[in-house]
């Protein structure tokens, strides 16, 4: 199965050959999907202290930001299993996408 971004309609890799997520890395956003289809879109920001994730839950309505430490450099697979949860919204974020996403967690940060 192929799967295609929907924020560059670049074909995406597949992480894990048993993984049902599909990593697009200019985007830096993977797309998680099972058989119902797609539940989250997670996007990945790297920032000098830390990296974050942030997470759409569509199933769910939910937004949630997770942050790892640099020390050691986190990969993105590290940030998706092992982030800390640093904030959730009750609802789902509109309009994040690649380009924007940096700035959605620093207003996210500032206002938490
Ligand atoms: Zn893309």
């Amino acid at each position: 199965m192929n799967y295609y971004c929907l924020f560059c309609d670049q074909r995406c890799k597949k992480t894990h050959p048993e993984a049902s997520w599909w990593k697009c890395r200019p985007c830096k956003v993977s797309f998680h999907d099972d058989d119902n289809g797609l539940w989250k879109i997670s996007f990945s920001v790297n920032k000098p202290d830390a990296l974050y994730t942030l997470d759409l839950l569509l199933n769910e309505n939910k937004t949630e930001l997770y942050v790892l430490g640099r020390d050691p450099v986190p990969s993105i697979i590290d940030s998706i299993m092992n982030g800390k949860l640093t904030i959730s919204l009750p609802s789902i974020m509109q309009n994040v996408n690649p380009n924007n996403v940096a700035d959605k967690v620093k207003t996210l940060l500032v206002f938490s």
